[in-house]
């Protein structure tokens, strides 16, 4: 077993934060830990940009600089190298978010595509990865998962969807770098996993190149992973999963008491923790035939992979197993993992500032509703501050 305090090294954690950035760390922290403020903020910045009000410059020395790598790719640069020399890899995130028209969908599509043609020349970025609501409408998705008739301007519309998912992973198999699709909304999830195991099918022949994420969040998706292996083995083809909990489950259960369906989220945080592990231990029986990206903040479902590798004699540096965490949060674990020769990877949002806002709200809302992941994050940075001073 390993030792459950390998976390608490607050040196390898914060090594490449300077005295001042971990000030603003520790302040930023603090501010959004007190939910009124944030509730204000947000109001506030949403009426400052809509205003045109010059606040993009405080934002940015704030809440961007802290959880952004940058305004562009290229902007994220020394950020993705620095965190590379203490082994910590990248995963570029264009994390403009809610655009739902053509244009933005070529863009978020030639983003995506140079993204990988950047990772091809550098180690540092291994991984690429995009969100489906980047290349169409949710609307459209939500039309295709129900097998409702499309009409022939929609069935153009999603041939076009379809043509930016098969780009990318083709791009990306010729480059032979990973990508991640990030799940959303259970309502347009259907018409995304099918898409998805299509190109599994015919890009993961030889190894995972095209990896779909499972929101554990949801009860249905250890049978969905098992369902997906047997279709995969008996066809001949490898799995890439990124294990998550879900990042909408307010969203998920209004909706289901709104429409009057049951909800597709886990009765308790219990339950999710539950059915996590048990995707995560089904991955690790069966890593012949797949890929995991472990992409949490919890410590004990970091462990808890640490362990099973550990027990299954797999090498720390094995390349089909993968932990992630989002730039600005949880250095302690990708910091820590890497130091140990783990392979860990950071999503890097960028993108310009107005249009990161939504991302940037989430963040806040989410580090003030997980209380307890705020709390643990200002101690140890209060912890770091203190061991600089003795
Ligand atoms: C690298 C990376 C990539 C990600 N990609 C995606 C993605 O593609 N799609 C996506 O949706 N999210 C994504 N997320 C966000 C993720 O789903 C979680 O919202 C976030 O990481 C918090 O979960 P946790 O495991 O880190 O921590 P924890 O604090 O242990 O878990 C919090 C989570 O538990 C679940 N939960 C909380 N309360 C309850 C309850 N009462 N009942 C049931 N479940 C509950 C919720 O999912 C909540 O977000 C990603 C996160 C990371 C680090």
């Amino acid at each position: 077993m390993n030792n459950n305090t390998l976390f608490d090294n607050t040196e390898i954690a914060f090594a490449l934060k300077s005295d001042s950035e971990l000030e603003r760390a520790y302040f930023l922290f603090k501010m959004i830990s007190i939910e009124p403020l944030v509730r204000i903020g947000t109001a506030a910045t949403h009426f400052a940009i809509k205003a045109k009000l010059p606040v993009e410059g405080l934002i940015r020395a704030t809440v961007f600089d802290h959880f952004c790598g940058g305004v562009s790719e290229e902007n994220c640069l020394p950020v993705i190298d620095k965190m590379y020399e203490k082994g910590v890899s990248s995963v570029l995130d264009y994390s403009v978010e809610g655009k739902e028209n053509e244009e933005e969908f070529d863009a978020a599509l030639r983003i995506t595509l140079k993204i990988i043609n950047f990772a091809e020349e550098r180690k540092s970025i291994p991984i690429a990865v995009f969100k489906p609501s980047g290349f169409g409408r949710i609307a459209l998705y939500e039309k295709m998962g129900k097998h409702d008739t499309l009409t022939d301007k929609e069935t153009d519309e999603w041939n076009r969807v379809l043509n930016r998912f098969e780009t990318v992973c083709k791009t990306a198999k010729s480059r032979d770098v990973s990508v991640l699709i990030d799940a959303e909304e259970s309502w347009m999830q259907d018409a995304a996993d099918s898409l998805i195991t299509d190109l599994m099918r015919k890009y993961n022949t030889e190894k995972p190149i095209v990896f779909n994420t499972l929101q554990m969040y949801r009860h249905d998706r250890l049978d969905f992973l098992k369902a997906q292996h047997k279709l995969a083995k008996s066809e001949g083809f490898y799995l890439g999963y990124k294990i998550v909990r879900g990042a909408y489950m307010e969203k998920e259960n209004e909706r289901a008491e709104k429409k009057g369906y049951p909800t597709p989220i886990c009765e308790s945080k219990e339950a999710t923790d539950l059915n996590f592990n048990s995707a995560v231990a089904y991955m690790m029986d069966n890593l012949a035939d797949m890929s995991i990206f472990n992409g949490t903040h919890n410590e004990l479902s970091s462990y808890y992979l640490m362990d099973l590798m550990k027990e299954k004699g797999i090498e720390n540096s094995d390349k089909r197993v993968w932990f992630g965490q989002l730039y600005g949060m949880s250095d302690h674990i990708s910091f820590n993992l890497s130091n140990l020769g783990y392979n860990v990877a950071k999503y890097v949002p960028f993108g310009p500032v107005k249009d990161v806002m939504p991302y940037l709200i989430r963040r806040a809302e989410e580090n003030t509703s997980v209380a307890g992941q705020t709390g643990r994050e200002l101690n140890l940075l209060s912890k770091e501050k203190k061991r600089r001073k003795q």
